[in-house]
């Protein structure tokens, strides 16, 4: 670091990745400060943020929630801005020099888009922005001359794992790990009755609704392996899964001469938060050193493909390329939210998204950003029809 204080924007500071940067950032107040934040339905929380850590920059949804939002923060001088106009200028302003993109879903897109063509150091939680439209975001940060980190677990695990952080001379496979969520011994007979509370209970990890079901599904690994054949420009052949229950391997990196690093520690999303916020620095996160003497056993299976169809998908979509991944994306996010306002059952989750991309998966990759808007509106207008169909 260069001495000066870092300005942090965080777009999705009221759910679960954004209460854990702002705990990282709270304990390093001469080294960090906190310049805007964004919410959508939790405004008391974003209120409390507000107070708290005294942004510039405050973004909601719309103008009532704005009001809303003021009444509740009268006398604090946080100015508030709307919609998704906000979100690209809090991403965007001269004065932010670190950006966590940390919305969940498509939704998440333009903002960090805005972040990559302003040239920001962008910390990216946001994997759907990376699924839906990687090479798009990928050249606006080469333009822009954005440096991207990733804050995923497992792609922060490999990004440690690999010289530099990028795909180097001699790295034969990239292995991702997975804990295979809360369903991974449950008898194939009683999947198609689980309820949304069910999948959202995490085994290791406590998370946001859409990426605790996508867990359950293990579609978000899936999504998972998308992400890191963009983010470290290695083919699909290049990328695997383990499970692994304990969630104490992040991921792996295998050389050709025989060597595996893995990055270990306590499933904590503070640790990569931390990570990305100072590398390539060090900073303390508040997460507890590992104790294997405790942790005593750590276990590796191949994952269950029948178990986890959602998987496979992806990894079809991954190979397909083209729309593929971004019409996979659109479907699952539609998917997921009919599955949690209990309209369709589990395992039409996967239906829902073989559907789809059956449909839509062989049209052409979206060139640029309203390419790919179009394509995920499509997918989305199909995967409506599905559940409509579903619920008659
Ligand atoms: P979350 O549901 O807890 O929080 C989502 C945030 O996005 C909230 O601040 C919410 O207000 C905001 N948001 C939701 N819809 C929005 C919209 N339409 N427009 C603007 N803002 C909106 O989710 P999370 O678990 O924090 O996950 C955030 C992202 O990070 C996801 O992409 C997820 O895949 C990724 N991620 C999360 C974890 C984790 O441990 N939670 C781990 C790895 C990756
Ligand atoms: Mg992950």
């Amino acid at each position: 670091m260069n001495g000066t204080i870092q300005n942090v924007t965080i777009l999705g500071s009221t759910g679960s990745i954004g209460v854990n940067t702002l705990d990282v950032l709270a304990r390093h107040p001469g080294r960090y400060r906190v310049f805007a934040l964004s919410g959508y339905r939790q405004l008391e929380l974003l209120a409390d943020q507000c107070r708290r850590f005294e942004p510039k920059l405050a973004v909601v949804p719309d103008e009532a929630s704005a009001s809303r939002l003021a009444g509740l923060l009268e006398g604090c001088p946080t100015r508030i801005l709307a919609g998704a106009q906000g979100l690209a200028e809090i991403a965007a302003h001269e004065a932010t020099d670190v950006v966590m993109a940390a919305i969940v879903g498509a939704a998440g897109l333009p903002a960090g888009i805005a972040a990559a063509r302003a040239g920001k150091k962008i910390l990216l939680a946001n994997k759907e922005s990376l699924v839906m439209a990687g090479k798009v975001f990928l050249d606006a940060c080469r333009a822009g001359g954005a440096n991207v980190l990733p804050i995923d677990s497992e792609h922060n695990a490999v990004f440690q794992c690999l010289p530099d952080g990028r795909n180097g001379v001699g790295v034969r496979r990239i292995v991702l790990t997975a804990s295979g969520g809360p369903f991974r011994e449950l008898p194939l007979e009683r999947m198609a009755g689980v309820t949304a509370a069910e999948a959202c209970r995490h085994p290791n990890w406590k998370m946001g609704r859409k990426i605790s079901v996508d867990s359950a599904t293990m579609m978000n690994k899936g999504l998972e392996l998308i992400e890191a054949h963009y983010l470290f420009d290695m083919p699909d052949t290049g990328l695997d899964v383990v499970v692994h229950p304990q969630s104490i391997v992040h991921s792996m990196v295998e050389y050709t001469d025989g060597s595996t690093l893995a990055q270990l520690g306590h499933p904590d999303m503070r640790t990569p938060i931390a990570h990305a916020l100072a590398y390539p620095e060090r900073i303390e996160s508040g997460v507890g050193m590992l104790q294997l003497t405790e942790v005593g056993r750590l276990d590796f299976e191949a994952p269950d493909f029948e178990r986890f169809a959602c998987l496979r998908l992806a990894r079809e979509a991954l190979r397909a390329e083209g729309a593929a991944p971004a019409v996979l994306n659109a479907a699952n996010e539609v998917a997921v939210e009919s599955f949690l306002a209990g309209r369709i059952g589990f395992l039409d989750i996967c239906r829902l998204n073989e559907r789809v991309l059956g449909r839509l998966g062989g049209e052409p990759a979206g060139a640029c950003l309203d390419s790919v808007l179009d394509i995920d509106a499509r997918a989305r207008v199909e995967a409506h029809a599905f559940v409509d169909g579903v619920c008659q």
